[in-house]
């Protein structure tokens, strides 16, 4: 295995994104956020702002049919997709069926910021794995419980797809404690990549990026004021925006948690100190941290 090679901006120099220079809003693709729930609808304005403002041409928030026109008003860039609700205000497992179609004219998905019922998240991101072939995905929060046992519709996929746990995450996702994440991030994260045939983005106060070839990459900037609510769906979001736009898979990964980490990391030296500052804040630097990069 090679040794973990350091995310700098001279790294992501040498990967350049995909030139904005010509193009429609078409072809800098189109992001479908899947989330939400009646509870926590923010989770997908925080994703879905995000990938715009990663430069993503057009936006969709599919979401339950409650929470559906409010996001709509909150995100006047987006489309609002209504769904079918469960009971608990989650988004039915079975709009899976009718969504498969129209998620499969975009360029992104991002699957599970804002999802509160383990199960629902599960059968409904299963059954997008299976029916979806066209978008790079993202894969994050809930929509990651059960990837181990759709490990099958996972690797359809070809490697095209990200998950983005946190310690708990991957202990959920791999059957273990999070003791065991913890005391070996760096080698679960191999795991999960090699066994689910995706990139990983193994988040915490360092973050590793692997990918399932065995390529690795360690994030150690950022800021400990990024340890808040909706600080994932932001990151999630970005690399959604970047995928979009034309990124592989691990440029993507690696331009999303160097711009997200850079971003709390300026917030906090401007507001004087690392707490404190709101995911929605973060998205606001990312268009200036990526033409600083070009
Ligand atoms: P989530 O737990 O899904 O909201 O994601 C939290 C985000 O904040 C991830 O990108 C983590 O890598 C990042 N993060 C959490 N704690 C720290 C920390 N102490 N230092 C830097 N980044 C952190
Ligand atoms: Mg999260």
């Amino acid at each position: 295995m090679s040794e973990l090679v350091e995310l700098t901006p001279a790294l992501l120099r040498s990967m350049p994104l995909p030139s904005p220079e010509s193009g429609d809003k078409e072809s800098r693709g189109r992001v479908m956020v899947v989330g939400g729930s009646r509870e926590v609808p923010g989770a997908v304005l925080l994703a879905g702002t995000a990938a715009l403002r990663a430069g993503a041409g057009k936006l969709q928030l599919a979401v339950g049919a409650a929470v559906a026109p409010q996001l709509a008003v909150a995100v006047p860039e987006s489309r609002a997709i209504a769904l079918p609700e469960t009971a608990g205000g989650a988004i039915d497992p079975a709009a899976a069926e009718t969504l498969a179609a129209r998620a499969d004219t975009c360029a992104a998905l991002v699957i599970g910021p804002g999802m509160v019922e383990a199960g629902a998240a599960a059968a409904l991101t299963g059954t997008l794995l299976e029916r979806v072939s066209s978008p790079g995905l993202v894969i994050d929060a809930a929509a990651m419980s059960g990837l181990r046992e759709q490990r099958r519709a996972l690797q359809r996929h070809g490697g095209r797809a990200i998950i983005t746990p946190h310690a708990g995450e991957m202990a959920n996702l791999l059957g273990t404690e999070k003791a065991a994440v913890e005391g070996d991030p760096l080698g679960t994260a191999r795991r999960a990549a090699e066994e689910l045939g995706v990139v990983v983005i193994m988040k915490g106060a360092t973050t590793r990026i692997v990918t399932p070839d065995g390529e690795g990459w360690i994030f150690r900037g950022g800021s400990i004021g990024l340890a808040t609510s909706g600080s994932g769906d932001v990151l999630a979001g970005v690399i959604g925006g970047l995928l979009a736009r034309g990124a592989a898979p691990a440029q993507a990964a690696l331009w999303g948690v160097y711009l997200h980490g850079e971003a709390g990391h300026r917030l906090g030296e401007a507001q004087g100190g690392p707490l404190g500052f709101l995911a929605r804040e973060l998205p606001p630097l990312i268009p200036r941290l990526m033409a600083g990069l070009s």
